[in-house]
């Protein structure tokens, strides 16, 4: 095992003592030895206890994230292994597993694996090696997916932004077996979806809106619905199939609509009902308001406006102008399902920029319910950075 050590400042083992997993380059006293990106360090506190072992990231700000924190744990193979087989068995255990073959299997941080997603999709695994520390582990990672779930295929989607931050280059394609994985064929709740593995965005599907879909589709009867960001159909198509009587899905990517006219066909629904609209949503709500358009549900779940809190100011704007017109669309008596993605944006801050949007609109409005990320996306409650979704349904007076 390596000898490297990171040591850090006075003062600065408050968080990892709290279990938090990232150590930023600032906390850093000094670096012992010379590990290489990826390797495992030991991270010891000014006066020289082990307070955990961490994967060393040179070029990132989050210089290491901790892979364990017990005293003698071995960070090899077989704690690959472990980790992964834990995490495996935690979503067997969810009653989602009941209703969908595609779910979350490894989220990050979470699951004690800083650095890696893992999303199956029936039989393929869609793998995101995001960290220094995951992308030296990979074959090993690799090599307990297959085990712990017996699936012979895993398509690498390594080409998300943050690997820059990691000094790692992109890398797309299988690397466990080789199949079409444009469009895998998975089910959630009875509907079938197509998911483009390759090509999709994130890893082909927004799995953390499962039982937020569901919710939509068990308020949908009766109403015209609006679908402001419909990626593949998700929520248009749940609805739909809860007895909306109209959907409009509104969608800036022509792939996406592609995929999402493929999945109303996949389903035995009235495709009729559905208009997909290629447009940019702040335009085309726009539109429909100087049209004196109504609907008795709008879903907006766009996507990630502020990655960080540094960006919330901007995409505060973003989230009000989006909202305050999906206000003024709203029939008296409907209700909105407003999402926010962004890590920047916390939910007390999400709440009070609805608020917002509501009064400038005029609208009476009141919050019903709160939505979250589905549970095979946990938050470790010692990385409360892990609660990014957040998202509340709102009724127009
Ligand atoms: N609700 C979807 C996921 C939405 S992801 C589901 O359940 O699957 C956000 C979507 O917004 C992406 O598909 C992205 O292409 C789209 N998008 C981004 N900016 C947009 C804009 N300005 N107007 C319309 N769509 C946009």
């Amino acid at each position: 095992m390596s000898a490297s050590a990171l040591i850090l400042k006075k003062g600065r083992e408050r968080s990892l003592k709290r279990r938090h997993p990232w150590i930023f380059s600032g906390a850093v006293e000094r670096v012992l030895g010379k590990p290489d990106s990826g390797d495992t360090v030991e991270v010891k506190s000014a006066d020289g206890a082990v307070l955990a072992l961490a994967a060393y990231s040179p070029d990132s700000q989050i210089r290491a994230r901790a892979w364990s924190f017990a005293p003698g744990a071995k960070i090899d193979a077989a704690f690959f292994g472990e980790r992964i087989a834990a995490a495996v068995r935690l979503r067997e255990s969810l009653a989602a597993a009941k209703h969908t073959n595609a779910l979350r299997l490894v989220h990050g941080e979470s699951d004690g694996l800083p650095g890696l997603v893992v999303d199956r999709y029936a039989d393929v695994l869609v793998a995101q090696f995001l960290s220094a520390g995951a992308e030296r582990w990979r074959e090993a990672i690799l090599d307990a997916l297959v085990e712990a779930t017996r699936c012979e295929a895993i398509y690498e989607r390594s080409d998300a932004e943050v690997r820059k931050l990691e000094g790692l280059e992109p890398r797309l394609g299988f690397a466990r077996g080789n199949r079409e994985a444009k469009r895998c064929p998975i089910v959630e709740h009875g509907l079938n979806f197509r998911v483009d593995v390759e090509g999709g965005q994130k890893t082909g599907f927004f799995l953390d809106q499962r039982e937020n879909r569901q919710r939509v589709r068990a308020l949908a009867a009766g109403r015209e619905v609006l679908d402001g960001f419909s990626y593949t159909g998700g929520f248009a198509i749940a609805a739909l199939a809860g007895g909306a009587t109209r959907v409009m899905a509104v969608e800036s990517s022509a792939p996406a609509i592609e995929v999402a006219r493929e999945n109303l066909a996949a389903n035995p629904l009235d495709a009729s009902k559905v208009e997909f609209v290629k447009a940019d949503a702040f335009t085309h709500l726009r539109t429909l308001r100087d049209q004196g358009a109504r609907f008795g549900l709008i879903v907006l779940d766009p996507p990630k406006f502020a990655p960080t809190a540094a960006q919330a100011r901007n995409a505060a704007r973003a989230y009000k102008d989006v909202n305050l017109l999906a206000f003024k669309l709203l029939a008296p008596g409907g209700l909105l399902a407003t999402f926010s993605c962004s890590g920047g944006v916390d939910t007390a801050l999400f709440q009070s920029i609805i608020a917002g949007a509501a009064l400038d609109a005029g609208a009476d409005a009141a919050i019903l319910e709160r939505f979250h990320a589905a549970p095979d996306h946990p938050v470790a409650l010692e990385f409360p950075e892990g609660d990014y979704l957040k998202g509340l349904l709102v009724l127009r007076k």
